[in-house]
């Protein structure tokens, strides 16, 4: 736990040392604000959030009447805190047999490891675990994930020649059959421009949906957290495709800045379920917005 954690502020405080060293010793002037905007800048928070907590700040310093460079610190912790809690919502187990869930992001954005992470997290809360190959594009990608599903006991389904809404219809049937936990619908990477991706997307969706009523139950979006505002842009826009139940924030162990939940939770609220902080299987951590804010800001 503890590793982890120094790995997620290691990644952080390269690109927010201005956050942490900003206050010290310093005057609550002006000059603090402009280098406080500027520092929330830079982390990714975006203009929104970035305003918004400026504003929220300045209001508490003269309400509160703070004096200290220290004291406005602490209410910037708060303050974060409070706008960061609403995206920490723990994914619930259970509540349908199966529980199926589909799992969207652009190439590289790390959804392949992800899925690995999530079997493993699963499996280890007792639940079976199904996985739908649903990116027919490539066939080598296919393979793999058969002999990975081998070694780690999930049965995968796949189709030779494919359309990924058929696979996954296909393995939700399974699924009911074998009582499986959980479904894992994976989708092939795609970008929010590829309009008729994003229209195989919601079909994937809507077949699964016949297959099950009320499945997909979870719509997760996984994104890099070190693309910044591009990854605010990708959850707008999987959210307008889906309406998105959960993200996963990978990579925050890397260059991440770590702002941009700050403008996910201003502009487009979705709960994040899981943050990845490197690249083994254990890596995957629960959101809590107290140890992210203090990794953020220590
Ligand atoms: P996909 O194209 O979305 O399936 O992405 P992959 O799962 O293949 O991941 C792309 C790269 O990111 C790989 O080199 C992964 O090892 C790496 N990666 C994924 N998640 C994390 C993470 O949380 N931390 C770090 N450091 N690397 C990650």
């Amino acid at each position: 736990r503890a590793s982890w954690i120094s790995r997620l502020k290691a990644g952080l405080s390269k690109t927010s040392s201005n956050l942490t060293t900003l206050f010290v010793g310093a005057r609550i002037d002006d000059d603090l604000y402009d280098e406080l905007e500027s520092a929330l800048l830079v982390s990714d928070a975006g203009v929104e959030a970035t305003h918004y907590l400026l504003e929220a700040l300045k209001k508490k310093v003269k309400d509160e009447k703070l004096t200290e460079a220290s004291q406005v610190k602490t209410a910037l912790r708060a303050l974060l805190i409070d706008l960061l809690k609403p995206l920490q919502k723990p994914m619930v187990l259970g509540r349908h047999q199966p529980l199926v869930m589909m799992i969207a992001g652009v190439n590289g954005a790390g959804k392949t490891t992800t899925i690995g992470k999530l079997a493993k997290h699963l499996q280890a809360h007792q639940q079976s675990v199904l996985l739908a190959a649903g990116d027919t594009f490539r066939a080598a990608a296919r393979e793999q994930l058969a002999i990975w599903g081998e070694r780690n006991n999930v049965t995968v389904i796949s189709q030779q020649s494919g359309d990924p809404a058929a696979v996954a219809f296909d393995a939700v049937q399974s699924a009911r059959a074998r009582r499986t936990d959980v479904v894992m619908i994976d989708t092939a990477g795609r970008l929010p421009t590829q309009l008729h991706l994003m229209e195989e997307l919601k079909k994937v969706r809507r077949v699964v949906g016949k297959g099950m009523e009320s499945a997909p139950h979870e719509r997760l979006l996984v994104i890099d957290g070190n693309t910044g505002q591009n990854a605010l842009a990708q959850v707008k826009a999987f959210d307008d495709a889906l309406q998105l139940t959960g993200l996963i924030v990978t990579k925050l162990d890397g260059t991440a800045k770590g702002g941009v939940l700050a403008a996910i939770a201003k502009t487009r609220p979705v709960p994040v379920y899981f943050i990845g902080v490197g690249e083994k299987i254990e890596d995957l951590q629960p959101f809590d917005a107290e140890e992210f804010v203090d990794a953020l800001l220590s």
